[in-house]
């Protein structure tokens, strides 16, 4: 382990620092918590959970949402509401944060990891079509991974870092092999795929409410679907399976994972918010776009022409066969200046926690080469320009600075 340094990522950045991605709390939110706390609707009913639960739902084109304690249980609550468990398989991204990983092996289903496309970082069409159509067979009782045996049953694509998957080719395979689409949205709120919002495009979709997501309840999560009978399920699953809320009757084994009043009247004033928030982000992304453009061995981050992207965590590349410098060196660089930056997460297949067989040469090659910039929706300009400043030096001083 490295030591902590002043600007390490995870810890709050003090005075005169740049964090990588804080929360941006500039609306109503002191009220809406203020009548929360004066009316004592302070838990896990209220009418601010139902207030949110519609309005986000709406947002992104659902019919039903359920809001949960974190994104990770709308995850593992999607999962088991559509009867995903032991013996089961589902597909998702290698190249992610790590929590929808976790959520599969939550119900006891393995997850089969797919490989980055290398344009998008998003998860490669290809390399999902190449499993489904080569290494699965289809059997009489679905779409089976002849190596275990187990019956695939979903593919959960993450949209990561606030850009879309692109969900064409992939809601087709799914369509074809009988395959529930979980999407992890989680990053990515507010963004659209083909001009239709993320969240609608699956069977259902997670939202997470973290501090650093695009908008914060301090921690939270929701569930979005148009399946009446999915979403009831998912309900009843996050309230401890309660059959009679009198007698305290349970015919099965629930959880608790509701989000609370206080929580979701912060949603509420965040969400009134989040057009500013997309805006913000991506006039950061087009100041970094056009800046980074100029200097050798940078690659702005990627945006598909089917995607409007939010931009939640700004990511750049670094072309190791251009800039002499890598992404270790531009980060302790920065956080010598007091700019907090961030690689990208530890691939699925090479965590400990998970692992695979398979290789995933694209997912290696943009963990090994990117790095997450300051992109808070209040990153002013003038700090933007300190972030520039420091990343032309490193990249001017160490890097081949003659190079266009
Ligand atoms: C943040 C995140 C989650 C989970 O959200 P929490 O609210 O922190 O549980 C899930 N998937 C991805 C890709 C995320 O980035």
């Amino acid at each position: 382990m490295p030591e902590p340094t002043r600007c390490e990522p995870g810890t709050p950045a003090g005075e005169g620092e740049i964090p990588l991605c804080v929360p941006h709390l500039d609306g109503q939110e002191w009220a809406y918590v203020r009548e929360c706390l004066d009316t004592a609707w302070v838990s896990s009913a209220g009418s601010y959970v139902d207030e949110f639960e519609a309005k986000l739902a709406s947002r992104v084109g659902a019919e039903r949402g359920v809001a949960t304690s974190s994104g990770t249980a709308a995850l593992h609550l999607a999962l088991e509401s559509l009867g995903i468990g032991e013996g089961d398989a589902v597909l998702v991204n290698t190249l992610t944060f790590i929590a929808p990983a976790n959520a599969i092996r939550y119900t006891g289903a393995e997850p089969i990891f797919v490989d980055a496309d290398p344009d998008t970082y998003q998860l490669d069409v290809d390399d999902l079509e190449g499993l489904i159509e080569d290494r699965f067979e289809e059997r009489e009782e679905g779409l089976v991974d002849p190596r275990t045996g187990n019956r695939v049953r979903a593919i959960v694509p993450v949209h990561v870092l606030g850009h879309p998957c692109e969900m064409g080719p992939i809601l087709r395979l799914a369509d074809e092999h009988d395959l529930a689409v979980i999407e992890d949205a989680t990053e990515s709120l507010g963004a659209a795929y083909e001009g239709e919002p993320v969240g609608s495009l699956g069977d259902v979709a997670a939202f997470s409410f973290n501090g650093n997501k695009m908008i914060t309840t301090g921690g939270g999560g929701m569930l979005v679907t148009d399946d009446d009978e999915l979403a009831d399920r998912a309900r009843y699953l996050s309230t401890q399976a309660k059959d009679d809320p009198v007698e305290y009757v349970h015919e099965e084994i629930g959880y608790n994972y509701r989000l609370t009043n206080v929580q979701a009247a912060l949603g509420v004033a965040q969400l009134e918010q989040l057009d500013d928030h997309v805006e913000r982000k991506r006039a950061i992304a087009a100041r970094y776009a056009k800046r980074l453009a100029e200097l050798p061995g940078v690659e702005p981050m990627p945006a598909a022409p089917w995607a409007s992207p939010v931009y939640w965590l700004y990511t750049l590349r670094l072309d190791p066969t251009r800039a002499d410098v890598d992404r270790r060196t531009v980060h302790e660089r920065l956080e010598r200046a007091g700019i907090q930056t961030r690689p990208l997460w530890q691939p699925m297949h090479r965590s400990p926690a998970h692992g695979s067989e398979r290789e995933f040469p694209a997912a290696d090659a943009i963990r090994d080469t990117a790095l997450s910039i300051p992109c808070s929706v209040g990153l002013t300009d003038e700090e933007q320009e300190r972030v520039l400043a420091e990343l032309e030096d490193a990249l001017r001083s160490q890097g081949r600075g003659s190079e266009p």
